[in-house]
């Protein structure tokens, strides 16, 4: 598997959000994707999972995903976890990751993954039926995380997690990211402003700016280069 951006360009209507981004991210990389508000992240995830349209080309395993609409992208392996989570508040944990589940028909292996991911969620099987809107704000993303990996995605798509979390709950989410990619082979693409701890687990990382990717390169590189975190990544 592996996802190939091609002078990718969104528009809002007039307004263009980005302009010709290129990378790829391949199989069994953990992959982050920085950049300060308003840069285009968000946007750049919407267009890949089927939310927005896009000139260009997106390619997931050499398959152009221009005309494949969002719930076909789903069944290809592309999960995409919203900023704000987007977990059900009115339902269980349990419930939450039935949904999750919906476009795999068989029912052994829904159980299955259950069982697996509650095992590596043991605060989730702790609440498994407490409603979703109970949970606190690192829980919510760990639901949101085990939901998503309930359609058995090849790549996982994450918006921003660090949203609303301590600093320790950040490095708690993203050490489970690393645990996906190394233990599971999970091939990850992770939104985030918090550039230090996301450079910290991430292999590689792309960084965007005013819809323009002005960046790559391994995160250890990254972490070292002050210019590129003064410039473009707030950091001081
Ligand atoms: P944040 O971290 O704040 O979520 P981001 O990097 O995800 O930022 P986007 O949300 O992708 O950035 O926004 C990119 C640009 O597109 C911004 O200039 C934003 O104002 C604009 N934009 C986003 N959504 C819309 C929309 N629905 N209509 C018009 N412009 C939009």
């Amino acid at each position: 598997m592996t996802l190939d951006l091609k002078n990718l360009s969104v528009f809002y209507g007039k307004t263009q959000a980005l302009f010709d981004c290129s990378f790829s991210v391949g199989e069994g990389e953990f992959v982050a994707l920085l950049g300060s508000n308003g840069a285009g992240k968000t946007t750049l995830l919407r267009a890949v999972s089927g939310l927005l349209p896009f000139k260009g080309s997106i390619a997931f395993s050499g398959m152009a995903l221009d005309k494949i609409v969002a719930q076909k992208r789903l069944a290809l392996g592309i999960a995409h976890i919203p900023q704000g989570r987007g977990t059900f508040s009115e339902f269980t944990v349990d419930e939450n990751l039935s949904l999750g589940a919906t476009i795999v028909s068989n029912r052994s292996q829904v159980r299955e993954d259950k069982d697996r991911w509650y095992e590596t969620f043991p605060r989730l099987r702790e609440r498994r039926d407490q409603l979703a809107g109970n949970l606190s704000g690192g829980e919510q993303q760990m639901l949101a995380v085990a939901r998503a990996l309930m359609s058995r995605p090849k790549l996982l798509m994450c918006d921003e997690p660090s949203l609303g979390l301590a600093p320790s709950i950040t490095q708690e989410i993203l050490a489970i990211f690393k645990t996906l990619n190394k233990d599971h082979g999970m091939t990850l693409l992770v939104v985030e402003q918090n550039v230090d701890i996301t450079l910290q687990y991430a292999d590689r990382a792309f960084v965007i700016e005013a819809g323009q990717i002005v960046a790559s390169g391994a995160a250890t590189e990254l972490i070292a280069n002050e210019d590129i975190k003064k410039s473009y990544l707030g950091v001081a």
